[in-house]
Parts: C-alpha cells; sequence; structure tokens
C-alpha cells in the first residue's frame, strides 16, 4: 500500500481523532508553516486529508509533505522558504477539498512572520544590501528601510510568503528567518 494511501486511510478513518487525545499532540506540527489560507493549527491537523494536491498543484514546488518525524502532523503540507517560497498565487487552496485551506486575499495571508536578525544583516555591517527589500512582494510596505538602509519587517502586512528569507544573501545563516504565524 502507498504511504499516502495508508496515511489518507488512518486518518479518514478517526485514528487522528483518537490520536489527538494523546496527550502532548496539539505540539504537532508546531514549528511547521502552512500553506496560505490554513485553518488554526490545531484544526488544521484534523482537517487536513493529507491528500498532497496542494503540494501538486503548486506551481513553484514549494509545498514538502511532512514525514514521521513530524508526528501527528504526517502527511500534511508545509513550506521550507530556504528551498522554496510561496508567490501567493493561492491554486492550493482552489484545490484544497477539505477546507483546511480556506479563501483568503493574498494580502491577508498570515502564514508566518518574518524576523531580521541584526547581527547578521549585511546593511546593519556597512554593506549596500537591500536585497530583501527588493524581492518582497509587498515592497516598501512589509519590509520597509529604517533611514534608508536598514530593512524592517511590518507585520501589519508580512504575509509570510518567504521570498525575503529565500533571497537573503547572508551566509553561512540567513539574516532573515520566517517563522509560523498561528492566528
Ligand atoms: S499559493 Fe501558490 S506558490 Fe504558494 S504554496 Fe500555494 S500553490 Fe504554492
Ligand atoms: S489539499 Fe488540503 S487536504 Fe489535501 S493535503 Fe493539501 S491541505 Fe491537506
Ligand atoms: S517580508 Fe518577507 S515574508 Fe513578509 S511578505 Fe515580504 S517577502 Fe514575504
Amino acid at each position: 500500500m502507498e504511504r499516502r494511501t495508508f496515511v489518507k486511510m488512518a486518518f479518514g478513518g478517526g485514528i487522528l481523532g483518537l490520536l489527538l487525545g494523546m496527550e502532548g499532540s496539539s505540539e504537532a506540527g508546531d514549528g511547521l508553516i502552512r500553506p496560505p489560507g490554513a485553518v488554526p493549527e490545531e484544526m488544521f491537523l484534523s482537517t487536513c486529508a493529507r491528500c498532497g494536491k496542494c503540494a501538486e498543484i503548486c506551481p513553484l514546488g514549494c509545498i514538502r509533505i511532512a514525514h514521521g518525524e513530524q508526528g501527528l502532523a504526517i502527511g500534511t503540507p508545509y513550506i521550507v522558504p530556504q528551498e522554496g517560497y510561496c508567490d501567493l498565487c493561492l491554486k492550493c487552496i482552489d484545490v484544497c477539498a477539505a477546507g483546511a485551506l480556506k479563501p483568503v486575499e493574498k494580502e491577508k495571508v498570515r502564514m508566518g512572520l518574518a524576523e531580521i536578525d541584526k547581527d547578521i544583516c549585511l546593511a546593519r555591517k556597512g554593506e549596500d544590501c537591500r536585497v530583501c527589500h527588493a524581492a518582497c512582494p509587498f515592497y516598501d510596505r512589509a519590509i520597509k528601510l529604517e533611514d534608508y538602509k536598514y530593512p524592517q519587517v511590518d507585520p501589519d502586512y508580512c504575509t509570510g510568503c518567504g521570498r525575503c528569507e529565500n533571497v537573503c544573501i547572508a551566509s553561512p545563516r540567513k539574516a532573515v528567518t520566517v517563522k509560523p504565524r498561528r492566528e
């Protein structure tokens, strides 16, 4: 039996509900950035059908599927911005028949929140770097320039799409990281 078929059967058969009653299970998937429009995490774990259709449709191939190490989040979709950002096309929402991804306007997506580490940011070290500021799809709103030089994230506009983290040229560690935003 294919892994995806097994996961689908297991979760569709109510095993998930049983497991969600287990102590500590609410921590499953806590660190994962979900695709746009995801319902709150606990509900997401019990709603997502683990069908993988969102990952299949994603034109950028940025949706990954969680494996065993993610506990009860196994089979659910998530995004790793360093490897692939989301361009907010919202096609994944269109194919989610289970209702785990709900329609949302691009500007209102809150899949995560970017954070800039000032100790690593090249602009703060005197370099003329504005790569994240230039790449952000919400130009000069989600990332603004303090004193015309230093990138700063505005949580009121940041969608968590991950493009800034993906393009950040600081090395070996990125100066921008996106953390999941649970609202
Ligand atoms: S919105 Fe588009 S790019 Fe983003 S995860 Fe969904 S399908 Fe992929
Ligand atoms: S399409 Fe919806 S139900 Fe299917 S894996 Fe993606 S989020 Fe889960
Ligand atoms: S600041 Fe980064 S994560 Fe937020 S919207 Fe801009 S590119 Fe996307």
